[in-house]
């Protein structure tokens, strides 16, 4: 009899526990299901899961609900870099997919730029460079300099010197360096190895002497004056193009030179440093691998009723139709110190017709060019 009341008693106490245990289940239940309500609340502004877990017991909770959705401070409050009293900061810093965004906007911060200054100089360079610039003393002219979206923070001392040095303006100094013209020239040049119509060979950006232009075909006979010359066969069939339709309006025109090899232009130089002295070579013949003519893609234009072709009627007519064909003059008198060449009214180059027409229409250069929208 007494085991079968010590069994009854056990009995109800296990259902009490059991009962106990429901409820705190159901607790647990509420406060999970309030909890994921919290963080749901978070994520739907536009924060990931993880910054959410981590806002919602953040001092400043109420402010990452006013701000929104803001990548910037997303990134400071899911790492490790987080720094309360930049948290106004973040918010106004534009966001960039860098490993050391914050840990770089922190340091910029501490050393006096606004977030203004932050935003340029984040703009001017990829996360290394950014954290080589970090390093430095705050810096003058980020402005100046940095205005100009081509601009590069690696850049920075070369764009100082080089202004101090020649007096010229921000724009042309950005574009200077950029370009490599600080430098010296033929020594420090940079090698160029992809064919592309949009590619520029000059005095700081080489081709090796194994670079060879793709598709050469022959010039048509009917445009060579009975030479035999090669040249990119989009180039030609554009060239082609233009010399008819120059034709019907009473134009004679011819090509004089097209592609010459690296190997054609040591030969051309070495015939007119016997003719001619080194003192000519130097300042007149392009060295191998700085002529344009090894891409395939430059012609030197002339006109069969006159050997001075830039006094020919077809010379005015190429500088006002060439761009439309995708050709430009290369060499301009007025274009002279940025192109680091002496005016050559008959070397026209294809770029195709887009670049032309840029070109033409901006009146600037293909180095210009180059700086604004090719060189990354
Ligand atoms: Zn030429």
């Amino acid at each position: 009899m007494k085991t079968k009341k010590v069994k009854l008693k056990l009995k109800s106490n296990v259902v009490n526990v059991l009962k106990i245990i429901g409820v705190i289940l159901i607790i647990l239940l509420i406060i999970f299901i309030y909890y994921r309500k919290q963080i749901s609340n978070i994520t739907e502004l536009g924060y990931s899961e993880v910054a959410a877990k981590k806002i919602l017991f953040d001092d400043n909770k109420e402010y990452f609900m006013t701000v929104k959705e803001n990548k910037t401070l997303n990134a400071a409050i899911e790492g490790d870099n987080y720094k309360e009293k930049y948290i106004k900061n973040y918010a106004q810093i534009d966001y960039y997919d860098y490993k050391n965004l914050i840990k770089n906007v922190n340091t910029l911060l501490s050393k006096g730029y606004s977030n203004g200054d932050v935003n340029i100089i984040l703009a001017h360079g990829n996360d290394e460079d950014i954290t080589e610039f970090a390093k430095r003393e705050r810096v003058r002219y980020l402005e100046e300099f940095f205005e100009f979206p081509y601009a590069k923070l690696k850049n920075y001392d070369r764009y100082l010197a080089y202004t101090d040095e020649t007096g010229e303006d921000e724009k042309t100094t950005v574009i200077h360096v950029n370009l490599n013209m600080d430098k010296t020239e033929y020594d420090d040049a940079v090698s160029v190895n992809n064919f592309g119509y949009d590619m520029l060979v000059n005095k700081f950006h080489a081709l090796s002497e194994m670079f060879e232009p793709t598709d050469l075909i022959t010039v048509p006979e009917a445009y060579s004056g009975g030479e035999t010359y090669q040249a990119n066969r989009t180039a030609i069939a554009a060239l082609s193009q233009m010399f008819e339709v120059a034709k019907t309006e009473g134009l004679e025109m011819k090509v004089n030179s097209a592609y010459r090899s690296y190997a054609d232009q040591i030969e051309i130089q070495e015939y007119y440093r016997k003719w001619y002295g080194d003192n000519y070579v130097k300042n007149y013949v392009a060295r191998p691998g700085f002529s344009e003519h090894q891409t395939g893609l430059a012609f030197d234009i002339g006109s069969t009723s006159t050997n001075v072709f830039a006094n020919s009627k077809e010379y005015v007519w190429m500088q006002e139709n060439a761009y439309k064909y995708g050709f430009i003059l290369r060499f301009s008198k007025k274009n002279e110190v940025i192109t680091g060449y002496r005016s050559e009214p008959w070397h026209y180059r294809y770029v195709g017709k887009d670049i032309a027409e840029y070109i033409y229409t901006h009146k600037i250069t293909l180095e210009e060019y180059y700086v604004m929208f090719l060189d990354k």
